[in-house]
């Protein structure tokens, strides 16, 4: 980004987004991030102010999200295909144990393939099912950290102003398996009603990335659900005041960022 509209964007949002409100924008974060988008063709207008401490909070995450979210469905290109080699690549160097920790044992996907009724075919091997592994602790912790992040962002983009450092973000997640089962409670798509669907110039952005949400009247609540392809969404609600969550969990609770002054 050229300095001058670098500088017009963080006099227009001078304070980070992500760590409740007290620290100045020094950066541009791109939400969700360039790597999860094909050919990093991101959509246009989601870009949010950071600090330099919450831009670089979430790059591995990042990363990780992108591999598990561009599992399904599979590339078609040799772009994609390529694209997804260097994602791997990636992971491989930057998060060690989280592409063994995604892999199912033999023994795992026989379990999988009983639970979710798919019945097996005898000239696939095992191996070649394209299950992953998603309820290890890297896993969990990259997702719940990219969502966080997430969160964050669309909260501001709907409010206008950061959450403050007393508010709470409650993340839930579902797999592709997870969805089509139903999983996710039917009365939130009655509460949900705005659909937000994203562009780039021409280009339609919603086979990558879409979500619906609603926000309160005075802006103390929102929930976002959040897809990403057809392999993850992410649930969230954000509340002005932590202290709420207590009565009724939602989720796997988080606070903005938090660093020392
Ligand atoms: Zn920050």
């Amino acid at each position: 980004m050229a300095k001058r509209t670098r500088a017009e964007f963080l006099s227009r949002h001078p304070v980070c987004c992500f760590c409740g409100g007290i620290r100045a924008s020094e950066e541009e974060d791109h939400i969700p991030a360039r790597t999860l988008f094909k050919a990093r063709q991101w959509p246009e207008g989601f870009s949010f102010p950071a600090c330099r401490d919450c831009n670089a909070a979430s790059r591995h995450d990042e990363l990780l999200v992108s591999v598990i979210s561009s599992v399904y469905p599979d590339g078609v290109t040799e772009e994609d295909h390529r694209e997804f080699r260097a994602k791997l690549l990636g992971v491989s160097n930057n998060i060690p144990g989280a592409l063994q920790e995604l892999q199912m044992s033999p023994n795992e996907i026989r379990r999988a393939l009983r639970k979710h009724n798919i019945p097996r075919d005898p000239t696939i091997f095992l191996q070649e099912y394209p299950f992953l592994k998603m309820d290890g602790p890297i896993v969990t912790c990259a997702v719940h950290q990219f969502a966080r992040k997430l969160f964050l962002a669309l909260h501001y983009r709907h409010t206008n102003r950061p959450l403050s450092n007393l508010g709470g973000i409650a993340i839930t997640w579902f797999t592709n398996i997870q969805i089509q089962n139903g999983v996710i409670p039917v009365d939130l798509a009655k509460f949900l009603r705005r659909h937000v669907s994203l562009k780039r110039g021409n280009m339609e952005l919603d086979d990558q990335f879409y979500y619906w949400y609603y926000g309160s009247e005075a802006n103390s609540f929102g929930v976002y659900l959040a897809f990403f392809r057809e392999s993850i969404a992410l649930l969230g609600y954000v509340k002005n005041d932590i202290e709420e969550f207590r009565s009724f969990p939602k989720g796997d609770l988080y606070t903005p960022f938090q660093w020392k002054l």
